[in-house]
């Protein structure tokens, strides 16, 4: 099963792919929390990534296609993925396909997540995760049981910092912009099933594993 994620930031990507992996037993690839980790750890992929991140900008091409590259030739990739907020240029797109030949696989279905733009500047500015096991939250739509602690670990949740409001309004400029053309580069190829993603997380969920279920028939 390999899958991509696809949605505007705040669209419930994160939320939606604990939620996949959890049932379909695939790992999520997401090359934001990877560069999340290279910042806390402090490698040198982490302090290049961070200047960028920090704006809202997105990292470049041949540095985040080269993470990508070494995680998708790991073993627990055999038998499927889930890729979150990869690929988010054309030129991504482009280098995962060949990626992808290389491996003898092929995609199965592009994920999108369709929420409308007004509604995530208050799910980006709301978002509170876990340090420790990455699960997301929100103060209003999805609070932990208890206020501020993870349910998973009781880690003291944490607000990203690019998810500020003025980091949060260029984001989702810059991804406007960058996702149309590549939504249409895989509609094209007849890869993208589009959610409705202004619901419940559940119901987002129900859908999309549906969808799933066909797959692992
Ligand atoms: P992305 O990974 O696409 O940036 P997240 O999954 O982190 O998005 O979700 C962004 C914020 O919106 C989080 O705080 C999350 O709890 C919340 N959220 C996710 N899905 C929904 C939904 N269907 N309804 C309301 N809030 C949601
Ligand atoms: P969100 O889903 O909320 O946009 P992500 O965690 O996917 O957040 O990404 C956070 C930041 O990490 C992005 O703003 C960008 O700087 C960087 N990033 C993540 N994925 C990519 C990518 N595929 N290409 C370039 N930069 C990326």
């Amino acid at each position: 099963m390999n899958l991509i994620l696809m949605g505007l930031p705040g669209a419930g990507k994160g939320t939606q792919a604990e939620k996949i992996v959890e049932k379909y037993n695939i790992p999520h690839i997401s090359t934001g929390d990877m560069f999340r980790l290279a910042i806390k750890e402090g490698t040198e992929l982490g302090k290049e990534a961070k200047s960028f991140m920090d704006k809202g900008d997105l990292v470049p091409d041949a540095v985040t296609i080269g993470i990508v590259r070494e995680r998708l030739s790991k073993p627990d990739c055999q038998d499927g993925f889930l890729l979150d907020g990869f690929p988010r240029t054309i030129a991504q797109a482009e280098a995962l396909e060949s990626l992808l030949n290389d491996m003898e696989e092929s995609l199965d279905y592009v994920l999108h997540i369709d929420v409308p733009k007004d509604q995530l500047i208050e799910r980006l500015t709301g978002r509170r995760v876990c340090p420790t096991c990455g699960a997301t939250y929100h103060v209003i739509f999805n609070p932990p049981k208890e206020e501020g602690k993870c349910d998973h670990d009781g880690s003291e949740l944490i607000q990203r910092e690019d998810d500020q409001p003025d980091t949060v309004k260029k984001r989702l400029e810059v991804n406007v912009e960058q996702t149309k053309p590549l939504l249409d580069f895989y509609r094209e190829k007849g890869y993208v099933v589009s959610f409705k993603g202004d619901r419940d997380i559940n119901e987002v969920f129900q859908d999309i594993d549906q969808k799933l279920g066909n797959l692992s028939q």
